[in-house]
């Protein structure tokens, strides 16, 4: 008889390599863990055992229940400001970090359990997580990647057979998530604040080792890391507000070193283009309202670069504030290029021209203005590229108003050699028709509290092909009906 092989190939160097930077802790038992989603596509690009881990086993694993072998589950310490107020001592408090496995393509990724009880880190929280939360998270991170957007994973949602009160009753589940790592500027912040700068230089080493192994040895390293993070979290955040993305909880404990999105709470996509959009139910102030991103990210950033300083110059704090206020002062250029270029993108350009940016921003204003659904205009104005407008001017109160814009559109593209047909392929590559709605989130949602998960599994599919016109789904492509109402989120504990 030969074994079975094991469900993860564990090679945990974060229990190795980190001692005093978690707690090893355990899940929580619950009564009754039965799979409700299993990303199979994802589990087979991490060559896991998918088939083992679909299964009674698999949902036995993803609720915490039993550690597989080879795991080394713990608690990640990690500090972090929230809307703008430091919080010293944060860490997992409601999630564990399985262990860590070599993808496909030989990447280290973090497979991580949330929702999988309390740890030392809970501060009076339950360490739960309910569908709901659990389901939104899966749908908005698998809807960011097949946009191509950087992001922590869903590998598994799984109901735990508890009820979990929250302002009512709620059904318990875990999510499993893969990440690139869980490093945070969180993490940073809760060791530069205890003033242990060994430890800060320990984890900088390891951030290094895992995302930017060139840098080892070079003599700048610690800065040059800085610098790649804020050129990461740069084009992230760009990426972000092209697509319409409002994060919702730009928390320094909800921002990554690796530049992936990650911990999906009250986010949402925008229907009309507004700078001042706020979803969160708890955001009252608008800190982190869609408009406002790049600078908050750019705030946070300053907290990662104050948390590193004395690794950046340990003779000189003057000239190391001098060296991180330089690398930082890139963050707005840098993020200016990135969005502009993806701007031409959406606008089928292939080349830069200088009134570019006016162009934008015009587009920008007239949207505001008319109420115009952001994803539709873009998407619709790749038809308007071969000769039919009119589905994108009947997204503006009054059509005529962008008449003198799409004729600005026209005369910029004259310039350039591709035939229509070429650009509106091109810009139909990357401007989705699918985005995950709020009402259709919501329904799902809901559905699934209810115990039926088709129209979840349904969203998925959808989602996971943005830029593929179907015929049949015609509705996940609308936004919102005004009988919706204005959209709020919770931040889903
Ligand atoms: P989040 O807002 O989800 O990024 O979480 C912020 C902090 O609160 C983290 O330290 C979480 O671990 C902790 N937290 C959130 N929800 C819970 C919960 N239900 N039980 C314990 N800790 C929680
Ligand atoms: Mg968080």
């Amino acid at each position: 008889m030969t074994a079975n092989p094991p469900l993860f190939q564990f090679d945990n160097s974060y229990a190795r390599d980190l001692p005093g930077f978690y707690v090893a802790w355990e899940g929580a038992k619950v009564p009754a863990p039965q799979m409700i989603l299993f990303n199979q596509a994802l589990a087979e690009s991490l060559g896991l055992e998918a088939d083992a881990l679909n299964s009674g086993q698999g949902a036995d694993v993803f609720a915490g229940v039993s550690a597989p072998d080879g795991a080394s589950p713990l608690a990640q310490v990690y500090a972090g400001h929230q809307f703008g107020g430091f919080s010293p001592q944060l860490g997992d408090g409601r999630a564990l970090l399985l262990g860590e496995i070599l993808d496909a393509s030989g990447t280290r990724k973090d497979i991580q359990l949330k929702g999988s009880g309390p740890t030392p880190f809970s501060r009076g929280g339950d360490g739960k997580a309910v569908v709901g939360p659990v389901l939104r998270e899966y749908v908005m991170g698998e809807a960011m990647h097949a946009l191509g957007i950087p992001t922590t994973r869903a590998l598994a949602a799984v109901a735990t057979g508890e009820t979990i009160y929250r302002e009512s009753p709620k059904p318990g589940a875990v999510l499993t998530r893969v990440a690139a790592s869980h490093l945070r500027v969180g993490t940073f912040q809760f060791f530069a604040a205890r003033g242990e700068t060994e430890k800060v230089r320990q984890l900088a080493d390891y951030a290094i080792a895992r995302h930017d192994p060139d840098l080892a040895e070079t003599p700048d390293r610690y800065l040059s890391m800085f610098r790649r993070v804020v050129e990461r979290q740069a084009a992230l955040v760009a990426r972000w507000v092209l697509v319409g993305f409002v994060h919702g909880v730009m928390n320094t404990d909800n921002t990554t070193i690796s530049g992936e999105t990650i911990d999906y709470g009250p986010c949402a996509f925008i229907d009309a283009f507004d700078p001042a959009a706020v979803f969160s139910s708890i955001d009252h102030g608008g800190r982190y309202a869609f408009g406002r991103q790049p600078a908050i990210l750019q705030w946070n950033l300053a907290r990662l670069a104050e948390a590193m300083l004395a690794l950046f110059n340990p003779d000189d704090l003057d000239n190391a504030v001098d060296l991180a206020s330089a690398a930082l002062g890139r963050f707005p250029d840098l993020y200016k290029a990135a969005w502009l270029a993806g701007m031409r993108e959406k606008l089928g350009l292939a080349t830069v021209a200088e009134e570019d940016e006016a162009l934008f921003e015009d587009l920008l204003a007239l949207m505001q203005a008319q109420g115009a659904d952001y994803t539709l205009s873009f998407r619709h104005l790749g038809a308007a590229a071969t000769g039919s407008p009119s589905a994108f001017r009947d997204l503006f109160v009054d059509p005529t108003a962008v008449d003198p814009w799409l004729d600005q559109w026209r005369e910029r593209r004259a310039r350039e050699a591709e035939t229509d047909d070429q650009v509106k392929t091109r810009m139909d590559s990357v401007n989705p028709l699918y985005i995950p709605r709020n009402h259709k989130v919501e329904e799902a949602l809901q559905a699934a509290e209810d115990g039926d998960y088709t129209p979840v599994k349904t969203l998925l599919d959808v989602l996971s092909r943005p830029f593929d016109e179907r015929p049949g789904l015609e509705r996940y492509s609308e936004p919102a009906p005004s009988s919706f109402g204005p959209y709020q989120t919770f931040c889903g504990t």
